[in-house]
């Protein structure tokens, strides 16, 4: 195995160096050795490394190593999804920070009361860690200036852009000096994050630390079907060998559609129907459901679920084989993404032979007949999906922003920023994803909690 490289490569700062030999940091995780030689040079950096793999030291060094601190002025602004993370990211800096004499650094998130915080930054820092939400508010309110701010982080930038926050970081960064360090974080790397980093961006050097587990595979069967019947059974059948937290079910037409997503309910399975003839506001609610993991499978057109951005599907099944190989194709690669392993069914009638045998030739593979698994397996109930979803009857119109949703849910007593998944807000309503274990105190925290001083009905979708 070769040696991790230690920190005594780097050009830092002699009490930073100190420090770490006393935290017991001896070598550089991998991320951290491909970034902090560019981070130390002041270049801005993309770098997408998986959950514990050390991104907090990366950027941490890189601020206090630029850090003036006799100038008593905000130059640092990290940006964190959640509470919780945002306190995480303090702690770890304050640690690195021990070696430099008075470093003041401030956590500002949502969920917390509004005095103390006016409080201490009218005694000043020169860090601030907060979530996007309630930076924003502060900056709109002019408690904080950022006019002296160098170094930037965005840390966890997918999951910010999840709970959609993407309008408070381009407000927040609006007023930030453009000659400034911009470090951007993600464990994942959506498209939205490239749009994010070519408007915050100058130039940035990407960083991209594969685990060796990485890679994505597709396992695509093929199962003979003798009637429609026997094909309705097997797309539960398939679900249910699978455990699939998210599917898609391809037919090729909408009342098939309807007709399987039905069926799909009444086994149990929490599934809904995705095509042309939805109106926008179903649409909507159909997809906010299944990309925030709340609805477990999508009974799909090729055509509806064009442009359909999921990334981690466990599972795509074909109820009929597709008219065309180059859809066959592009439906099966929309699963085994990001170094998962996915898997891909295609179920077929003697009468689909012939497509097949297309299918073979353009894709110049040997199609094996796999069996289909029993059918007491339907004799279990479906997993349900761990996350439920909130409407919230107030958005855009109503001035309700994501910050507003995450403090009310996370505020005093509420649950923990790690409970919530994905926000969406809308023009008329707001949707908020919360894990099945914490629906109750979700529901009577947004319930009692003003959003923006006023009280919005709040349901719970599906069961
Ligand atoms: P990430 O943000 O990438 O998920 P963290 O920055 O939270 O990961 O780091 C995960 C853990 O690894 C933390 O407990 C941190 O203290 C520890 N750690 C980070 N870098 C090093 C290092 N070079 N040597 C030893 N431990 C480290
Ligand atoms: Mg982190």
């Amino acid at each position: 195995m070769v040696q991790n490289p230690s920190f005594d490569q780097l050009q830092l700062p002699v009490d930073l160096y100190e420090n770490l030999k006393s935290l017991d940091y001896h070598t550089m995780t991998p991320v951290q050795a491909q970034s902090l030689p560019l981070v130390l040079e002041g270049k801005d950096v993309i770098a997408q490394a998986k959950t514990g793999s050390g991104k907090t030291v990366a950027f941490g060094l890189g601020l206090l190593a630029q850090l003036d601190v006799k100038k008593f002025r905000v130059q640092a602004l990290v940006l964190c999804p959640t509470r919780e993370l945002a306190d995480q990211v303090a702690r770890e800096i304050r640690k690195l920070a021990r070696g430099i004499h008075n470093v003041k650094v401030l956590t500002l998130c949502g969920g917390m009361p509004f005095g103390p915080q006016i409080g201490s930054l009218e005694h000043g820092a020169h860090i601030v860690v907060g979530t996007p939400g309630r930076i924003e508010e502060h900056l709109r309110k002019e408690r904080l200036n950022v006019d002296h701010v160098q170094t930037l982080v965005l840390d966890e930038a997918d999951r910010m852009l999840d709970m959609g926050f993407q309008a408070s970081l381009e407000a927040i960064v609006a007023p930030i000096p453009k000659q400034r360090q911009t470090l951007l974080f993600s464990a994942t790397f959506p498209e939205a994050i490239e749009s994010i980093a070519r408007n915050v961006m100058r130039e940035p050097e990407r960083v991209t630390v594969e685990s060796p587990t990485e890679e994505s595979t597709i396992t695509q069967f093929f199962y003979p079907v003798d009637s429609e019947d026997h094909r309705r059974q097997a797309v539960g059948l398939l679900l249910m060998q699978d455990k699939a937290a998210s599917a898609i079910v391809f037919c090729n037409t909408k009342r098939e559609c309807q007709e399987v997503a039905t069926e799909l309910s009444n086994q149990g399975f929490s599934a809904l129907a995705l095509h042309g003839d939805l109106e926008q506001r179903e649409r909507d609610q159909v997809l906010v459901r299944f990309a925030n993991k709340s609805v477990s499978v999508l009974v799909a057109t090729d055509v509806a679920a064009r442009g359909l951005d999921i990334e981690d599907l466990d599972t795509v099944i074909n109820y009929h084989i597709a008219r065309d190989p180059e859809v066959h194709v592009h439906r099966v690669g929309r699963t085994g993404r990001a170094g998962s392993h996915g898997r891909a069914h295609t179920l077929y009638s003697d009468k689909e032979n012939f497509k097949l045998r297309l299918l073979e030739e353009e894709q110049g593979i040997a199609v094996e007949r796999e069996i289909l698994p029993p059918a007491s397996l339907l004799n279990d109930q479906p997993r349900r999906p761990a996350m439920v979803t909130l409407q919230i009857d107030g958005g855009k119109k109503n001035k309700v922003r994501p910050g507003d949703i995450l403090g009310a849910l996370t505020g005093d007593g509420g649950v923990q920023g790690s409970d919530v998944g994905k926000i969406q807000v809308f023009p008329m309503s707001s949707y908020v994803a919360v894990k099945r274990e914490v629906v109750k105190t979700a529901l009577q925290k947004l319930g009692a909690g003003k959003l923006k001083g006023r009280n919005f009905r709040v349901r719970k979708l599906g069961r």
